[in-house]
């Protein structure tokens, strides 16, 4: 069996505080340094291998603070832990820093919540944001916003933080390292039976049964939450991975295609699964008709909707919300996410891209929709 990793080009990688932290007391500037390491690695590829784009989400900040804040013991109350986040989070973002730039790597600090990416316009900021960084090199470090959220607190939810990144990005795969080996049939530590599940379906429901009988629940970090996890991944065409952080190298043997931990693999092709994954969030705010030059280029060439070819905006919509686009007989013919917000659009239609700054003031995109946003019908 091979390692869905060794083919995947854009990845989402997640280290548990565990993996990070010298036993919760403080970062582990060793560990990180090898994390660093690893994914500096596979980023240049190498044995015939092209490099990978990797975007990292690391928890380890509470920890950190905690050491910073001089507290021998993990306070209960959410705002304390919420302080230590707080403090802890200039560590590590030092920290990854300091070793990736060993890499000649550059890194950034991104926070979010589920609810930025809930909501329509902040997950447009956050995918360009993310695809630029790629673009430039950068390798962006996510965390949960522990000042405004704590579900990662209480549940240790950067498993579903990652999933999220996965959908955004369009990744190939997410990697969830962790200090367990994978996915076991039943509790190892009760069933001396239980086997590693070495492959299977992500969403399948016999995989959450199994997480939930090894006794984890939804325990901070449990198994429950990485299948979860997965399943949420498959939903845009990203392969899962669990596998434990603390075997040697193990970006690397995952990239060269050994099958360590558990794999569970996304049923649909990255790219059907997206564009299903959109249309399940259809619910048409407004519509754009645009001319028979913009219709052949969205049907025919497969290209972007440039303000350009709209010839008029109808309803009302903010930027990041689904519109249809209609050719001048009426035909709806795509729909996409609007880069642009109603108003902003009826001032740059029928205009060049390269006026938008000058129109507005400033300039989201090129497009009105981007082909990657947009999903013909
Ligand atoms: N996001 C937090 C961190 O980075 C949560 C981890 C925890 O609960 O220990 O530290």
């Amino acid at each position: 069996m091979r390692s869905v990793i060794a083919d995947a080009k854009r990845l989402v990688v997640k280290v548990g505080s565990s993996l990070v932290t010298n036993d919760g007391r403080g970062l582990d500037d060793v560990a990180i340094a090898r994390w660093a390491e690893q994914i500096a690695a596979l980023r240049k590829g190498g044995d015939g291998r092209p490099g990978k784009e990797v975007v990292l989400v690391s928890s380890g900040a509470i920890a950190e603070g905690m050491q910073r804040l001089g507290w021998s013991r993990r306070p209960r109350e959410l705002p304390e832990l919420q302080a230590a986040a707080a403090v802890g989070q200039m560590g590590l973002a030092q920290v990854y820093e300091t070793r990736f730039a060993e890499h000649g790597i550059r890194t950034a600090q991104i926070l979010l919540t589920h609810g930025d990416l809930a909501d329509r316009e902040r997950y447009l900021n956050a995918r360009s944001t993310l695809l630029t960084l790629l673009d430039l090199g950068v390798v962006p470090i996510i965390n949960e916003n522990d000042t405004v959220v704590t579900d990662e607190i209480k549940f240790g939810d950067n498993d579903t933080l990652g999933a999220l990144v996965a959908n955004l990005i369009e990744g190939d795969a997410l990697i969830i390292l962790t200090d367990q080996a994978g996915l076991y049939t039943a509790d190892p530590r009760k069933n001396p039976a239980a086997e590693l599940v070495k492959e299977a379906v992500a969403g399948d429901e016999a995989l959450e049964a199994m997480a939930g009988g090894a006794g984890t629940s939804i325990g901070r970090g449990g198994m429950l939450t990485k299948i979860l996890a997965a399943k949420r991944s498959a939903k845009s065409g990203a392969h899962t991975v669990i596998a434990s952080g603390r075997e040697p190298n193990v970006l690397a043997r995952l990239a060269a295609g050994e099958a360590v931990g558990t794999q569970l693999l996304a049923r649909t092709a990255r790219l059907t699964a997206r564009k299903q994954w959109l249309a399940d969030h259809l619910q048409v705010r407004g519509r754009v008709v645009i001319d028979a030059g913009a219709s052949k280029k969205l049907t025919e060439e497969g290209k972007s909707l440039l303000p350009i070819g709209v010839v008029s905006v109808e309803g009302n919509f903010a930027r990041g919300e689904v519109i249809a686009c209609v050719d001048e007989a009426g035909h709806e013919i795509a729909r996409g996410l609007s880069n642009y917000s109603s108003s902003e659009a009826r001032l740059i239609r029928r205009r060049a891209s390269s006026e938008i700054e000058s129109i507005l003031g400033f300039v989201h995109a090129a497009e009105l929709i981007h082909r990657d946003n947009l999903v013909l019908l």
